[in-house]
């Protein structure tokens, strides 16, 4: 049985104490939940919220880190950084550093590769747009992103591998894939990972759903048979909705 997953991805929102004040508020609110919980702040707060959430049941996790552990890498944060702070996740491979700053999959390959070597459960993206999706290659491009992205990973460290499937067209955009739609891809997800693995570790993986997640719509998209749980972007940002997606159940 797969334990579902809800995770906040602040994005590029709340400045440190807006931050600090939000978790504040988010230990006592989700303290009774019993899924497993991580909010990903941006990097300027990192440092204080993981004092705010330290012994609660939110893990805390990041939304980016370089490929390499140090060095010459100007306006970048290392996986030893991260670590000293008390992140236990990332998120790599988001469809905005892919588009916007121009992500490769070998990239994001190399730094999956690094966080597993530190620990660090990864939260690994993938999705189409809505060209792709039109065109009829979501599943083609989710294919080669999983493969790419995973490419030299073993069935061991998979266990510290979450995959987080985000059709590009639904981020943000209010739009938000039919719960039937969304199952037939992770189904298919979860079969190239059967396929690149086994069946033990396609049963075990978690893959999450996001896009446009909010609390109107939580419970039928993880009511599906694949979908483990949720990367929430903006319905993650207060704490009223992010309360009522942890506890949808
Ligand atoms: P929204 O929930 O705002 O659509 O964002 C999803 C996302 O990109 C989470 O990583």
């Amino acid at each position: 049985m797969r334990k579902t997953f809800i995770a906040g991805n602040w994005k590029m929102n709340k400045t440190p104490s807006e931050a600090v004040a939000f978790a504040k508020e988010l230990v006592v609110s989700l303290k009774d939940s019993d899924t497993k919980l991580m909010i990903a702040p941006s990097m300027t707060a990192i440092s204080q919220v993981a004092d705010v959430i330290k012994g609660s049941n939110i893990i805390l996790g990041a939304q980016n880190m370089a490929s390499v552990e140090s060095g010459a890498r100007t306006g970048e944060t290392s996986v030893l950084m991260l670590k000293d702070l008390g992140v236990e996740a990332v998120i790599l491979g988001h469809s905005e550093r892919r588009s916007i700053y121009g992500e490769s999959d070998v990239l994001i390959n190399e730094k999956i590769k690094l966080a597993l070597s530190h620990n660090l459960e990864v939260l690994f993206c993938i999705g189409e747009t809505l060209e792709e999706r039109e065109a009829g290659k979501a599943e083609e491009v989710c294919f080669s992103q999983t493969e790419l992205g995973l490419k030299g990973i073993s069935a061991e460290e998979m266990k510290n591998i979450v995959i987080a499937y985000e059709p590009v067209w639904a981020i943000g955009t209010g739009k938000t894939a039919s719960p039937e739609d969304a199952q037939a891809i992770h189904k298919a997800i979860r079969g190239k990972i059967e396929e690149l693995y086994s069946k033990e570790v396609a049963e075990k993986v978690i893959i999450q759903y996001g896009g446009s997640v909010k609390p109107g719509n939580v419970k039928e998209l993880m009511a599906q048979p694949d979908i483990d749980g949720g990367l929430i972007g903006g319905a993650a940002l207060d704490t009223d909705s992010f309360t009522a997606l942890a506890n949808y159940n």
